[in-house]
C-alpha cells in the first residue's frame, strides 16, 4: 500500500483505493481535510471524498461502494443508525452505541464500526479514562450522546443522568444500556439534575447547542449546583471554546473541547483502515488549520 508521494500532493493511479464520508446533506466535513492529510503523511495510496447520499440512496451507495472496491468510508447524520441494516457485519462497539461511524470494506463484506466512543473516551483526561465509581451528567439524547454514554460504561461508569428534552429519545437511550449502568433520566427543569450535577466527575454537553453560527446559545445548567471537581467537555467543536466551557473555565473547572474527540474518532477510524499507526501530529495539524478557516 505504501508509494512515493510528496506530502499533501497526493498522485493518483490505477491503484489508488477510495475512502470517504456518507451524509446528507453534507456541510462542512472536517474529515476528508484531516484523513487526507493523514493517508498522505502515512504514504497510503488513498483518496478520502465527501459523497452527499440522501436517505433514499443509502442501500445503494453501500452496494456501490462494496463493488467499486473501497476501502473504507465514515458515516454521519443522519445514516449512523439506518445504514446498519445494510452491512454484513457489525462491530461489538458500533452495537453497543446502536450507531455505526465507520465502514471497513474487507474480502467482499462490510463491517460497521463505531469509533466516536472510542475517540471520546481518549479525548478525555487520564483521570477519567476509568470511570469505575464515578458518575456522569450527559446533555442531550442524540446520536453522539448514544457514543458517549457507551464509552462511558465500557469505561466502568455505572452512574449516568441524561438531561433529553424529548423523554421518548431519552427512554430509548436509556433502554439500550439500562443492563450495564443505572441511568436517571430528568428535563432540563427537574430538580434531580442538580443533585446529579452535584456528585458528578463529568459534564458533557452533546447537543449542539453553541454550535456556530448560534455561538451565543448555552446549555441552561446552573452552575453553581456542579461539583467543583468535575471536568467539563463540550462535543461542538466550532467554535472551540464554546460558551459553555467559558463559563465553566471562569469557575475552574477543567475542560475539554470537541475537536479532540474529531481528532481520536479519525485516528481510530484511519487504524480500523489501514492496521498502521496514525500520524496523530499531522491529523491535529490539518485539523487545527481547517477549523481555523471555518
Ligand atoms: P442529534 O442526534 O440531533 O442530537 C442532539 C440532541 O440535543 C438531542 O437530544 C436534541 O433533543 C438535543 N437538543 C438539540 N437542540 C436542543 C435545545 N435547543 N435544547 C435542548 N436540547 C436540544 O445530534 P448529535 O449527532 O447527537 O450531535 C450533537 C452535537 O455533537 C453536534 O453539535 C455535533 O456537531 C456534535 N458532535 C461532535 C462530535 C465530535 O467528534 N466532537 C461527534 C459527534 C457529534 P431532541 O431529541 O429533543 O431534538
Amino acid at each position: 500500500m505504501k508509494h512515493a508521494q510528496s506530502e499533501g500532493k497526493p498522485q493518483i493511479s490505477s491503484r489508488t483505493r477510495t475512502l470517504g464520508i456518507l451524509g446528507w446533506p453534507l456541510g462542512h466535513s472536517l474529515s476528508p481535510i484531516m484523513q487526507n492529510a493523514a493517508f498522505a503523511a502515512g504514504g497510503q495510496n488513498c483518496v478520502y471524498l465527501a459523497f452527499p447520499v440522501a436517505p433514499e440512496q443509502l442501500s445503494a451507495a453501500v452496494m456501490g461502494m462494496k463493488a467499486l472496491g473501497f476501502m473504507g468510508a465514515n458515516v454521519t447524520i443522519p445514516h449512523k443508525i439506518a445504514i446498519q441494516e445494510y452491512l454484513d457485519d457489525i462491530a461489538e462497539d458500533a452495537r453497543l452505541a446502536g450507531a455505526v461511524n465507520t465502514l471497513v470494506f474487507r474480502e467482499g463484506r462490510v463491517t460497521g464500526h463505531n469509533t466516536d466512543a472510542g475517540g471520546f473516551m481518549a479525548a478525555l483526561p487520564a483521570s477519567l479514562r476509568t470511570m469505575q465509581g464515578k458518575s456522569a451528567v450527559v446533555l442531550g439524547a442524540g446520536g453522539a450522546a448514544r457514543a458517549v454514554v457507551a464509552g462511558l460504561v465500557v469505561a466502568g461508569c455505572r452512574k449516568l443522568t441524561v438531561v433529553a428534552r424529548t423523554p421518548e429519545r431519552g427512554q430509548e437511550l436509556a433502554a439500550s444500556f439500562n443492563q450495564m449502568a443505572n441511568i436517571t433520566l430528568c428535563g432540563w427543569q427537574d430538580s434531580v439534575l442538580n443533585r446529579s450535577l452535584a456528585d458528578c466527575s463529568l459534564l458533557v454537553n452533546s447537543t449542539p447547542l453553541g454550535m456556530s453560527p448560534e455561538v451565543t446559545k448555552e446549555p441552561p445548567v446552573d452552575w453553581a449546583a456542579l461539583a467543583p471537581a468535575a471536568v467539563v467537555c463540550d462535543l461542538v467543536y466550532n467554535p472551540r471554546v464554546t460558551r459553555f466551557l467559558e463559563r465553566a473555565q471562569a469557575r475552574g473547572h477543567q475542560v475539554v473541547s470537541g475537536d479532540g474527540m474529531l481528532l481520536e474518532q479519525g485516528i481510530l477510524a484511519y487504524q480500523l483502515w489501514t492496521g498502521q499507526e496514525a500520524p496523530r501530529q499531522r491529523m491535529q495539524e490539518a485539523l487545527k488549520a481547517a477549523l481555523t478557516g471555518l
